[in-house]
């Protein structure tokens, strides 16, 4: 048995609409974590609810964290935030290298490095998002995808700073399309993704990175996911909004 404890993130990105709403849904999957679930779960939510969120989900277990956070500490940075703005209100994860930042915002591994760097650097927590393109899929190039985007965006983090790392493989073409990769090939890529970690690493620290799979989980796929040897948790989007479905997803079937 893997000596890994899984762990399930919701990403809310920009939902719910109104504070109230994130209340109410950050109560109701409080709600559904207890002793008997089976993993950390934590919700990452809009900034302007992370304050709101912290309070609702309580002294339940379940964490907070901000879907991003900006490189630089204060200043002229116009609508940006900064890690000590989200810590300071309950917070110590945050994620990195979602695939809408990429592609809608034109982050770059660079950027993300950095962005790495700067949370670990001041003790938070981060899920840096990797994961291929459609068209990246189709010609084949995931492992070589995955393994630049772990070298790169990882670059000068160091053994230690991984113990506050997890990782999300999201296949980009199977988030928010309802077409989930399959557990197999995914555990595949799980598997390849570990041995990149050793490669840079040492097999201690591949041995105890949490990998979670993100792409269109239901609370129909995650128990055959959550059975793969190298898959330890999911990061979860759309079905993260509906507490049943979220609720089901983290107390999977093991
Ligand atoms: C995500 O945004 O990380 C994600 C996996 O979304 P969805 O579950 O909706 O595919």
């Amino acid at each position: 048995l893997s000596a890994r404890k899984p762990f399930i993130a919701g990403n809310w990105k920009m939902n719910p609409g109104t504070k109230d709403e994130a209340v109410a849904l950050g109560k109701e999957i409080a709600g559904a974590f207890s002793s008997s679930t089976p993993c950390e779960v934590a919700l990452f939510a809009p900034y302007p609810f992370l304050d709101a969120t912290v309070d609702a989900v309580g002294s339940s277990g379940v964490k907070v964290g901000a879907e991003m956070a900006f490189t630089e500490g204060k200043g002229a940075y116009t609508a940006e935030v900064s890690v000590s703005m989200i810590k300071s209100v309950g917070c110590n994860w945050a994620l990195a290298g979602h695939s809408e930042r990429r592609t809608l915002f034109g982050e770059s591994d660079e950027d993300i490095n950095k962005q790495v760097l700067n949370l670990l650097n001041n003790d938070v927590g981060c899920i840096l998002c990797i994961g291929e393109t459609q068209a990246e899929y189709e010609q084949g190039l995931v492992g070589p995808i995955c393994t630049t985007q772990l070298k790169k965006n990882l670059l000068g983090v160091t053994p230690e700073q991984m113990a506050n790392v997890v990782i999300a493989y999201e296949p980009v073409w199977a988030i928010g399309t309802g077409l989930t990769c399959p557990a197999s090939e995914a555990q595949d890529v799980h598997a390849t993704c570990r041995s990149v970690l050793a490669d840079m690493y040492g097999q201690t620290v591949s041995d105890t990175v949490r990998i979670q799979y993100g792409g269109s989980v239901t609370p129909e796929t995650v128990d055959e996911l959550m059975a793969k040897p190298d898959i330890d948790g999911a990061l979860v989007g759309g079905a993260s909004l509906v507490a049943e479905k979220f609720s089901r997803i983290i107390n999977f079937e093991e």
